[in-house]
């Protein structure tokens, strides 16, 4: 394959579709190299989508028979201690209205597919089953296109944009970015339970296209720094529970002992029970936040999504700022093809649109925010431990005075090392971390 390409594109998510959706609409010479077997193969069972940035690339991406599973209308948080949890949520009628699709849920491997169909659709070449190996540089040292797997397979591009996730070989080969720190990246297993429809309406109290979803937080992640979610598809749920890699190492845990234990949790039990399990996948996800963001455009070359280390911890999105990004870097590819000048200094428009946009700003609002999780373990341990005992403490009807309730919960939590005033100082930094 010694074929020269305007766009060469590695991976087909969907920051590598995005793009490729925009430069092939412009008429631009695109190929985009997949390693899986079909788009969406090696990805992840279900996952939140946000309508607002699929909306940028595929204005009418409904009728193009999107493949949604379910539209969010709740959104619950639980703080969960090793027997119990707090539960807050909200559920709004204007997110089946108005705004609808807001966000959705989809299955990746349904809708990578369908995403990279439309990508087509436009004329770019979409090549699965090939994985990209090594780059092609120029005599100046530039990349200048990409080397697969495949027997002659060496592509010739003006640009080359790397969306090919946050575990790429590719970078550790080539060096276009850094290899992620332990503590930069968090590692999740998930789980896709299947329900019958009908089952999941009535355990999440909801119509048919109706969807829920929960972040979960507490003793599950057993002190480490961490998280679980549980999302609602159409006829199966997606439960994910995942924590610092670092911590991972230190704390000697196996992601899959987390999830059995989540299972068995008395707040999610209820809710899977019966189900299937369909499959069982591990991935990474990049945590490391603003300032672990690595140099994003060089001569010849930009990188977008999960490759790009954007990924907004604190709301869980990541398939937003994928296609934000996919869609910033086909922008400034286009300008720079159009003035003949794919340097650096040529594709520095990416840089700007990122600046610009909700990618950049929201990660740098929340820049401290990963160091104040990694930082404060208690958040995962003694704090949700002492506090389901102060609910249970407080809703045991035993004859004893509410009064005498509140002393005892008060003397428990100062003998666990949490006076008021060390609960105030975590709010406050919690607050700070991401004003
Ligand atoms: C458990 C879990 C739950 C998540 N839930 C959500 C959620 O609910 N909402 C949300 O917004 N985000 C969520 N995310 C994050 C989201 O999945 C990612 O941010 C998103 O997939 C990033 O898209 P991407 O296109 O950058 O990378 P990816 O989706 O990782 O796509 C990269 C593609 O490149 C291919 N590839 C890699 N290397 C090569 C190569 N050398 N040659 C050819 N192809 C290659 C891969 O096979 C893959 O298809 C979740 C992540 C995890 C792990």
């Amino acid at each position: 394959m010694k074929e020269t390409f305007d766009v060469a594109i590695v991976g087909a998510g969907p920051a590598g579709i995005s793009a490729a959706c925009i430069l092939a609409e412009a008429g631009i010479k695109t190929i985009v190299f997949e390693r899986g077997e079909y788009p969406g193969a090696k990805n992840l069972s279900g996952a939140v989508l946000y309508g607002h940035n699929l909306a940028q690339v595929l204005p009418d991406y409904i009728e193009r028979g999107c493949p949604v599973e379910r539209n969010i209308v709740e959104s619950r948080i639980w703080y969960l201690s090793k027997d119990g949890g707090y539960s807050i949520g909200y559920r709004d009628r204007i997110f089946a209205g108005e705004r609808k699709f807001n966000a959705v849920t989809v299955g990746r491997a349904k809708f990578d597919r369908w995403f990279a169909e439309q990508a087509r659709k436009k004329g770019a070449l979409v090549v699965p089953a090939t994985v990209v190996v090594d780059l092609l540089r120029n005599e100046r040292g530039w990349v200048a296109g990409v080397v697969t797997g495949r027997a002659d397979g060496e592509v010739q591009a003006k640009v080359t944009l790397f969306a090919d996730g946050i575990n790429s070989p590719l970078a550790r080969k080539t060096g276009f970015r850094a290899e992620p720190k332990p503590e930069q990246v968090s590692l999740a297993v998930k789980e896709c339970i299947e329900l019958p429809a009908e089952v999941i309406d009535q355990r999440f109290n909801v119509g048919r296209e109706e969807g829920v979803t929960a972040e979960i937080l507490g003793e599950i992640t057993e002190g480490m720094d961490g998280i679980a979610v549980l999302y609602t598809n159409r006829s199966s749920l997606s439960l994910a529970i995942g924590a610092n890699l670092a911590d991972f190492r230190d704390h000697k845990k196996k992601p899959y002992e987390l999830i059995e234990q989540l299972k068995q949790h008395p707040m999610l039990a209820p809710l899977i029970a019966g189900g299937k399990s369909l499959e069982y996948i591990a991935h990474w996800l990049p945590e490391g936040g603003y300032d672990a963001i690595p140099k994003l455009y060089g001569d010849g070359y930009l990188i977008a999504g999960d490759s790009a280390l954007l990924f907004n911890a604190l709301h869980r999105e990541g398939n937003n700022l994928a296609m934000a990004s996919g869609k910033m870097a086909a922008e400034a590819i286009i300008e720079a093809l159009k003035r003949d000048d794919c340097s650096r200094r040529g594709l520095a428009g990416y840089g700007d649109r990122l600046a610009d946009s909700f990618v950049l700003k929201d990660m740098k609002k929340y820049r401290r925010f990963g160091k104040f999780r990694y930082e404060h373990k208690e958040l995962y341990g003694p704090l949700p431990h002492l506090a389901g005992e102060a609910a249970r403490e407080m809703l045991t009807v035993n004859g004893v005075s509410k009064k005498q309730k509140q002393k005892l919960i008060m003397q428990h939590l100062r003998q666990g090392k949490f006076g008021l005033l060390r609960l105030a100082r975590l709010a406050w930094q919690g607050w700070r971390s991401v004003k």
